[in-house]
């Protein structure tokens, strides 16, 4: 399994879309092309307010090229919730999430399983 990494680009897209939607909560569906996440596709039916939130992950457009998902975590802590342990596995392999503020000290990347998982950024 080659490892994943991610454009930085789209890193600082991830950052700005969690500014955009703070103190509410943002999901996105990442999607990798050779080893490397390059596109997000915002999940739509996304139902979230300061203190939790809730995805319709039925309704994700899932494909192959699917890596994982990104969210932010308006609260700051960047540790994903027993939600998000559930919700991973159904979505991809890769996961990130994104403390305020929103910046390359607040994000962090998981495996499916909740273990941290050392992404590297590529330019
Ligand atoms: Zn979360």
């Amino acid at each position: 399994m080659p490892e994943m990494k991610i454009r930085r680009e789209l890193l600082e897209m991830l950052f700005a879309l969690g500014k955009a939607e703070h103190p509410n909560e943002f999901l996105a569906i990442l999607k990798a092309k050779d080893g490397i996440i390059e596109e997000l596709e915002l999940a739509p039916g996304t139902v979230s307010n300061s203190n939790s939130a809730s995805f319709c992950v039925d309704m994700m457009p899932l494909s192959t090229d699917t890596a994982g998902s990104a969210h932010s975590h308006p609260c700051g802590l960047v540790r994903p919730s027993d939600a998000d342990l559930k919700m991973f596995p159904k979505i991809g392999r890769y996961h990130i999430i994104i403390g305020t503020p929103y910046n390359n000290d607040t994000w962090r990347a998981f495996r499916a399983n909740g273990d941290p998982y050392d992404m590297e950024v590529v330019d």
